[in-house]
């Protein structure tokens, strides 16, 4: 594994066991970073902990649900009692939740998607922060979406509502720490190529949208694609870089 800028670092990604998040965790380690994988698929995760091992790098699973600020609290305070400190953290946990129109979401639908995609990215910003701050400074990348930016895709309100929370959560904080040594952004993917899009691509494809046909691109992203532009705005090349979303997404908003 080829070791590059972030050796000696410490990086925690939330949905690390699956699709972008463990793409992330994948690059995280490639450049040197101890990553610990957190999910609350503890097999998802245990199979990314066995490819950066495999690849020679470093990393632990902790299984943590983002929703609950208890678990949130032991998965920071873990992470610093395992490798010393916690340098970045990519908030990329979340789900789509059920496709509905706005009157048809049933409220405990509505509350599940808003508990973990929104509120889960306030419990770890609640949690990670404090421990960055102990450190001198760190970076956190959120995954938000083209679903932040846009009311797309239309049949999921409460995803769609979550996202642009994460963008409004990522603003805010990110001017409140930035003097602090904290950079805090978002990144805003469009179809990238995981087990989310497939659910959501089944349920496009019912509407007679192909979300292939729609990217500018007329492909869909691959998790390593967004992986690299997570690696780099936690790195020392974004310096100055701060809350800002950047959109990854072959075009589509465009
Ligand atoms: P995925 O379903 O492959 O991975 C999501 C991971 O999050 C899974 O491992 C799942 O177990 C985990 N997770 C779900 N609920 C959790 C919780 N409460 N606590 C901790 N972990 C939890 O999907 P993905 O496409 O890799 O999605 C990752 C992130 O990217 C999500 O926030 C998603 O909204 C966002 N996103 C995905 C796309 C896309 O096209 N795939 C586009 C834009 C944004």
């Amino acid at each position: 594994m080829e070791h590059t800028g972030l050796a000696g670092r410490v990086a925690l990604v939330t949905g690390g066991g699956s699709g972008i998040g463990r793409a992330s965790a994948l690059a995280f380690a490639r450049a040197g970073a101890a990553v610990v994988v957190s999910d609350v698929s503890a097999s998802g995760g245990e199979e990314t902990v066995r490819q950066i091992s495999a690849a020679g790098g470093e990393a632990c699973f902790i299984l943590a649900d983002v929703a609950d600020g208890e678990q949130i609290a032991a998965l920071v305070a873990a992470t610093v009692s395992r490798y010393g400190r916690l340098d970045y953290a990519h908030n990329n946990g979340g789900i789509e939740g059920p496709l509905s129109t706005v009157v048809d979401l049933d409220e405990g639908e509505w509350d599940r998607v808003i508990d973990i995609n929104l509120k889960g990215v306030w419990w770890c910003f609640k949690h990670e922060i404090p421990a960055m701050l102990a450190n001198g400074g760190g970076a956190i990348v959120n995954t938000a979406s083209v679903s932040g930016l846009k009311g797309f895709p239309p049949l999921l309100p409460a995803y769609v509502a979550s996202k642009f929370g994460v963008v409004g959560l990522t603003a805010v904080a990110a001017r409140h720490y930035a003097r602090q040594g904290i950079r805090i952004n978002a990144i805003c993917p469009g179809a990238i190529d995981t087990p989310m899009l497939d659910r959501i691509g089944e349920g496009a494809q019912r509407l007679g949208v192909s979300l292939v046909a729609e990217n500018p691109a007329g492909r869909l992203g691959d998790p390593a694609e967004v992986a690299e532009a997570v690696v780099w705005l936690c790195s020392d090349s974004a310096s100055f870089v701060t809350g800002q979303t950047l959109t990854i997404d072959g075009g589509f908003l465009a």
